[in-house]
This record gives structure tokens, C-alpha cells and sequence, in this order.
């Protein structure tokens, strides 16, 4: 049995995830992150005591899937603006201490992409690319059966390849990134941009609420969809170019409107990768929902102290 964390901006979960993927106990706070990272590891520490007495197991180790920059290595914090004042604190130094046990800590992206891979859509295949589209887009990248780092171990960014050079300016610096263009924020901007002042009720409408609008016909609201297909179908075709992978699973709040965009997804896709084998590309919808990150979490402790069974390749 593995406790596992799920360290977000707005909220921490705690779990405690079997040798099969499935969450035997959770409980769920608010990360309070401006309280600072002691109270925020205290409060952990208690939920993983809590939830190991529910589920009436001792724990084997625990593994940590976490927003932002981090060193999974060393094990610590890096810039992460969600959490101001945890950088260079080191959670896995802190429960490993706490717990007697070993403790890994990883990107949340890439602890979601090895659950889906491991229990989830992508089960079973050995490339496989994990992109969660919301507030932002993140993901995670698997190769051969294993977890993609770049140097240093590092975590790459998918949301943060550039997709149109003269676009909307991006928290990373540059403009007109992926996430610029398609997370929830870009479509509501475009939305909000574009409505006709009879169509605005002053309110500005979520993404959730322009897909509804769209269903119902709603001229604007149809071409915002429309353009956030054409945006998600031009980044997801850059990493089919790039990569090949034999399935694209995403996941996070956007995707669950994707009926909308991904009959549009699919034309781009079709109109510009014709120099890979696209069509052997599957682009299918994330399949452990609430749970991923939590079982993401477990698995990245899978991924680093067991040997990784891995799918064939
Ligand atoms: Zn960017």
C-alpha cells in the first residue's frame, strides 16, 4: 500500500493506492499555501496518518505528485508560484523522516501521465504523451515504457511550445504558446473579445458556459469552440510530428466538453502531419478522473523504488 499526495495550488489530496492502481481511502483540505510549507507538511503528515488508519495498513512508502517546479531527485521545491515560500523546502526529505519510509516526488503532469499509463487509457502502451487542459496545459511524456526527463531530470513543458509567434503574450515569456491560445483563460478572453454587446450580459462566461452555449447554437460561442479545436489540434498535431506516440490521452476541465473540438482536432491533425503515420495515433480521453492524480502519485513512487514493469514495446 503506498500513500500517495496530490500537492495543488488550491487543494491537497491524500490517498492510499493498492499495488493495482485502485484508491482504498482519500481525504481532500485546502492547500492554505500562504500559511506556509511547515503547517502545509503538517497537515500531510496528519492526512496520510488519517487515511493509512482508514484503509488499516501500514504504508510501504508514499509518492508525491506536485504542481510547479521541482527537483525530483533532491526532492525539493523549485519556483512554484501556486505554492510562494515552499521553494527549497523538501517535502521528501520532511516525510521520509517522518514516516520511515522511502518518499518520491514528481511533477504532477508527469505523475498523472504514468498512472493513465499504467491503469488508465494508455494502458498497456509504451509512448505515450498526457496533456491536462485547464486553467493551463500540462502533461507528461512516457518513452519505452519509462517517464521522459530532459537534463538535470527535468520536466518538460508541453504547454509551452510556441504555436503562433505573434499570439498572446505568456507567463513564460514568450507569446502565443499553446496554453496562451487553448487553455480555459484563452477561450474566455476570445469569447469576451469577440461577443456582440446584445450576446454580453456583463458577465464574463467560464469555458464550461460557452460550450454550454454552443450546444445550444449560439453563433460566438460555436466560433470559439471552433477556434479552440483548430488551437488544441495544432499543438497536439506539433507533438504527433515530433513524437509519434502510439496514444495522446488528455485529461483536466476543458477536455470534458471534447465532443465540441474533436472532430476539428481530428481535421487538423489530418491536414498537416502527413510526413508521420498520424492515423496509427490515438487520441483518446483521460480515464481515471478524480483519482488520476492521486494514482499518478502512488506510481511515480512505483516508477522510482520498483522495478517498473512497463508495458511490452
Ligand atoms: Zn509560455
Amino acid at each position: 500500500m503506498i500513500g500517495a499526495v496530490d500537492i495543488g495550488g488550491t487543494k491537497i489530496a491524500v490517498g492510499i493506492v493498492d499495488q493495482e492502481g485502485r484508491v482504498l481511502a482519500r481525504a481532500e483540505a485546502p492547500t492554505e499555501a500562504d500559511r506556509g510549507y511547515g503547517a502545509g507538511i503538517e497537515k500531510i503528515s496528519r492526512m496520510l496518518r488519517e487515511v493509512a488508519r482508514t484503509a488499516g495498513t501500514p504504508l510501504a512508502g508514499i509518492g508525491i505528485g506536485s504542481t510547479g517546479m521541482l527537483y525530483p531527485m533532491t526532492g525539493e521545491f523549485g519556483d512554484v508560484d501556486f505554492l510562494p515560500g515552499w521553494q527549497g523546502h523538501n517535502p521528501v526529505r520532511d516525510l521520509s523522516r517522518a514516516f520511515g519510509v522511502s518518499v518520491a516526488l514528481e511533477n504532477d503532469g508527469d505523475a498523472a501521465a504514468l498512472a493513465e499509463a499504467f491503469w488508465g487509457a494508455g494502458k498497456g502502451k509504451s509512448r505515450l504523451i498526457y496533456v491536462t487542459v485547464g486553467t493551463g496545459i500540462g502533461g507528461g511524456i512516457i518513452l519505452d515504457g519509462r517517464l521522459y526527463r530532459g537534463v538535470g531530470m527535468s520536466h518538460p513543458e508541453v504547454g509551452h511550445h510556441v504555436v503562433e509567434a505573434s499570439g498572446p503574450p505568456c507567463s513564460c515569456g514568450f507569446r502565443g504558446c499553446w496554453e496562451a491560445l487553448a487553455a480555459g483563460p484563452a477561450m474566455e478572453k476570445w469569447f469576451e473579445e469577440n461577443s456582440p454587446a446584445e450576446e454580453c450580459d456583463g458577465v464574463p462566461a467560464t469555458a464550461r458556459q460557452i460550450c454550454e452555449r454552443a450546444r445550444k447554437g449560439e453563433d460566438t460561442a460555436k466560433r470559439a469552440v471552433e477556434r479552440e479545436g483548430l488551437y488544441l489540434g495544432l499543438g497536439l498535431a506539433n507533438l504527433i510530428t515530433l513524437f509519434v506516440p502510439e496514444v495522446i490521452v488528455l485529461g483536466g476541465g476543458m477536455i470534458q466538453s471534447a465532443e465540441l473540438y474533436l472532430d476539428k482536432i481530428r481535421a487538423v491533425i489530418r491536414s498537416g502531419c502527413r510526413f508521420v503515420p498520424h492515423e496509427q495515433t490515438r487520441i483518446t480521453l483521460a480515464s481515471l478522473g478524480e483519482d488520476a492524480n492521486l494514482i499518478g502519485a502512488a506510481m511515480a513512487w512505483q516508477h522510482r523504488f520498483k522495478a517498473y514493469p512497463g508495458p511490452a514495446q
